[in-house]
């Protein structure tokens, strides 16, 4: 009865299934793919209802998480654990981010992209977006999506055409891409491109385009890609559909009927950049400096909003987070939204066992795959959300403009 195993695996975990207790931290082991030296510091269990991994080395112990996913388990898999309540979540209107944590090697990309024959979450979620669309016929829905990337504190749209890249690393073509905030829309970056798209082909075309522009920037600068965050957003926009459907839009009655109101959440699919330390030339420290001040903030803005629960208990504060350091780097700044209570959230960490002759282990691997660890439990420990679901007479939706892209580009059942 090995599926419905996975079943339990999957349903055991309640954390997305309401407004509550919105943060799944899930680890992933990679299989050893070199000739391993036989030191196994770690062990694990994910049979029954333990998710645990013992760390033996110095500072070792137990971690227990939502998912511990094995060696065995496939992309799919870690989708159905990590990833799809969060999804349907997203097409019912709460924000949602996925992001893979880890140091270069360990899977992150292979998880978040995946390959041709054991796709990614990205592919999966992009499946279940458009499944979840044929079965909710009664609302119609518009989805815009961007794709970019944070290297060196600098954003690059990926969607822009290839990264033009001058001397270190400035960009050549692209109009500096700032981050900006308004009551509205909360955090976005502009100018980025955002492209509406209608089906599942033309959503994985645009991103295949965005994964394209990194590759080709990937071989001007040595495996960039490692060292920078690639964030994929997927906007949806829904609302109730009017009666009578598109034989009244044809017969343009439509205008008569009066649409409800427009509901808007966003899907945030990030592959951060590698988390082990800088190596020692002055590129990679510039670009390692880059990468831990905003991994670091991450783990800060985590811890921060732990001590704010700790606080709450005798003095409850309203403006809870309002002070955290968003601001110290590109990509908490980005993921204020995701971080500060209106989202839905799932770390993917990503480790390796034992050491191999692959990148992983030109690092201090012990120490990084432990620091992993810690990252992981700290998250599961201390972001406190609670996700709200988009209202429909607020946010970017209500408007005009909205209205009149959805009545133009909203998705067709077939
Ligand atoms: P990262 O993005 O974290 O740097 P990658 O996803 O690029 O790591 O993975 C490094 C290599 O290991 C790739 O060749 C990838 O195909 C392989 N790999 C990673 N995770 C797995 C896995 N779970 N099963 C099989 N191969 C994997
Ligand atoms: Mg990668």
């Amino acid at each position: 009865r090995g599926r419905s195993d996975n079943k339990t695996n999957t349903d055991r975990h309640s954390t997305h299934k309401d407004g509550k207790g919105n943060v799944l931290v899930s680890v992933r082991v990679r299989p050893d793919v070199g000739a391993g030296d036989g030191k196994q510091e770690l062990e694990w269990d994910v049979n029954g209802k333990r998710s645990l991994i013992s760390y033996k080395g110095k500072e070792g112990g137990d971690y227990i998480y939502d998912n511990v996913f094995d060696t065995q388990d496939n992309n799919a898999r870690v989708y159905d654990g990590a990833a799809k309540r969060l999804v349907r979540r997203v097409m019912e209107g709460y924000h949602g981010t996925v992001f893979a944590y880890g140091m270069t090697g360990t899977g992150k990309t292979f998880s978040m992209q995946g390959t041709a024959t054991n796709p990614g979450v990205i592919p999966l979620a992009i499946t279940d977006i458009f499944s979840y669309i044929r079965e909710t016929p009664h609302r119609e829905f518009l989805l815009r999506v961007s794709y970019l990337e944070i290297y060196n504190e600098r954003i690059h749209d990926l969607l822009a055409g290839p990264i033009a890249t001058g001397l270190n690393n400035q960009p050549t073509q692209q109009e500096e891409i700032k981050l900006r905030e308004d009551s509205k829309r909360g955090v976005y970056a502009t100018p980025l491109k955002e492209e509406i798209v209608q089906s599942p082909t033309q959503l994985l075309r645009v991103i295949a385009r965005g994964d394209n522009a990194r590759r080709v920037a990937g071989t001007q600068f040595n495996a960039r890609s490692s060292r920078s965050h690639a964030v994929v957003q997927i906007v949806v926009e829904s609302r109730e559909r009017v009666p009578g459907g598109a034989a009244s839009m044809k017969e343009n009655k439509r205008v008569a009927m009066a649409p409800g109101g427009v509901r808007v959440s966003t899907l945030s699919l990030i592959d951060l950049a590698g988390s082990e330390k800088a190596a020692d030339n002055k590129e990679r420290r510039t670009e390692g400096s880059h990468i831990n001040k905003s991994l670091l903030t991450l783990g800060t803005v985590i811890a921060r909003l732990s001590s704010d629960k700790e606080k709450e208990k005798d003095k409850p504060s309203k403006d809870q987070g309002k002070h955290l350091p968003y601001r110290d780097s590109k990509l908490t700044r980005l993921l204020q939204p995701a971080l500060s209570g209106n989202s839905l959230v799932s770390i993917l960490c990503t480790i390796q066992t034992g050491s191999s002759g692959s990148v992983a282990a030109a690092h201090s691997h012990t120490g990084e795959t432990l620091n992993t660890l810690k990252f992981a439990s700290r998250a599961k420990n201390n972001i406190i959300s609670h996700a709200k679901k988009a209202d429909e007479s607020l946010g970017a939706g209500g408007d005009a403009g909205s209205r009149a892209l959805l009545d133009r580009y909203r998705i067709e059942i077939q």
